[in-house]
C-alpha cells in the first residue's frame, strides 16, 4: 500500500476578502521508498502540498492518511508527537535556529523523544559527520555557507530517523555544484535508511533524479502523458 494517500485536498489562503486557491482537489498516492519529486511552476501549490503532507498545515477539505494514521483525528499534542517521530522536514529557507550552533540545531528535535543528553549529542555528531560537516559542530548558521546550512537542515530532519523526509525546493538557493552534491547526499541517505523522500522542485537536476515524478499546475495534479493507443484491429 502507498506510504501516504491524499484525497480531494483543497486549501485556500485568505488575503483580506480575497480567497487565493492553492490546492484545488489533489488526489495523490505517495509510493514508499525512493525519491518522489513534485514539480511545477512557481505558485502552483508545491509548498502548500508539502506542508499539508508534512502535517504543518491542515487542508480546508479532503483526506490525508500517512502510514495508516489520519492526522485530522489527532489533537495538537498527538500531531506534534506524530510529526516528530515520523516526518522530517527541510524548509526552503532552512529555518535553523540562529542562536544555536550546528550540533544544537540537530539535537533540538530529539529532545522530545530522547531524554539522555549524551546519547542525543552522540547521534547529532554522527549525523553531522554523515552530511560531511565534521569539525563544524560549534558553528552557528550565520557562520556557515548556504550548502552547509542545507546539510545541517538535512541532518536535523533525520534526527529522529523518520520514515518520511520532505524537502521544500532543497536546491533552489544553492549553486549548481552544491545542488548536485546535496542531491547525491540525499540519494545516499535514502538508500541507507530506506526512508521515503518527497521534494518540491522546479530544478531540472532534481527532477532528473526522481524515481516518481508528479506534476502540479494551478493547484491540481497534471495527469501523466499516456502514449496514443494502438489502433484497434477489428
Ligand atoms: P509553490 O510552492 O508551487 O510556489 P505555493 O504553495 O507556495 O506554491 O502557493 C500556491 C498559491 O498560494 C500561490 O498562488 C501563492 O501565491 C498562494 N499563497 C501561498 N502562501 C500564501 C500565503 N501565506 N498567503 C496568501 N497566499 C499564499
Ligand atoms: P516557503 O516554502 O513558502 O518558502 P517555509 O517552508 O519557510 O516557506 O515555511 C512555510 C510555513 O511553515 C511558514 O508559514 C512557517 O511559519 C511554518 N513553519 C516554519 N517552521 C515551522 C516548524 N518548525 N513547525 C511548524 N511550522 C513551521
Amino acid at each position: 500500500r502507498p506510504l501516504a494517500r491524499l484525497r480531494g485536498l483543497r486549501k485556500n489562503y485568505h488575503l483580506g476578502e480575497v480567497q487565493v486557491p492553492a490546492l484545488r482537489g489533489i488526489d495523490l498516492d505517495i509510493t514508499a521508498g525512493g525519491f518522489t519529486v513534485i514539480a511545477g511552476p512557481s505558485g502552483s501549490g508545491k509548498s502548500t502540498l508539502l506542508h499539508v503532507l508534512g502535517c504543518i498545515d491542515r487542508p480546508d477539505a479532503g483526506q490525508v492518511e500517512i502510514d495508516g494514521i489520519t492526522p485530522r483525528e489527532l489533537n495538537d499534542d498527538q500531531l506534534s508527537a506524530f510529526r516528530a517521530r515520523r516526518i522530517g522536514f527541510v524548509f526552503q529557507n532552512f529555518n535553523l535556529l540562529p542562536v544555536l550552533n550546528a550540533l544544537e540545531n540537530v539535537e533540538y528535535p530529539m529532545r522530545l523523544l530522547e531524554r539522555d543528553g549524551t546519547r542525543r549529542r552522540q547521534r547529532a555528531r554522527e549525523l553531522l559527520a554523515a552530511v560531511g560537516l565534521q569539525g563544524m559542530e560549534t558553528r552557528r548558521p550565520n557562520q556557515l555557507s548556504g550548502g552547509q546550512r542545507q546539510r545541517v537542515a538535512i541532518a536535523r530532519a533525520l534526527a529522529n530517523a523518520p520514515g518520511l523526509v520532505l524537502a521544500d525546493e532543497p536546491t533552489a538557493n544553492l549553486d549548481r555544484q552544491t545542488g548536485a552534491d546535496i542531491i547525491a547526499l540525499m540519494r545516499r541517505i535514502q538508500r541507507e535508511t530506506g526512508a521515503s523522500f518527497v521534494f518540491s522542485s522546479h530544478d531540472p537536476a532534481l527532477i532528473q533524479a526522481a524515481d516518481v515524478l508528479v506534476r502540479i499546475a494551478d493547484g491540481q495534479i497534471v495527469p501523466p502523458l499516456t502514449p496514443p493507443a494502438a489502433p484497434s484491429v477489428p
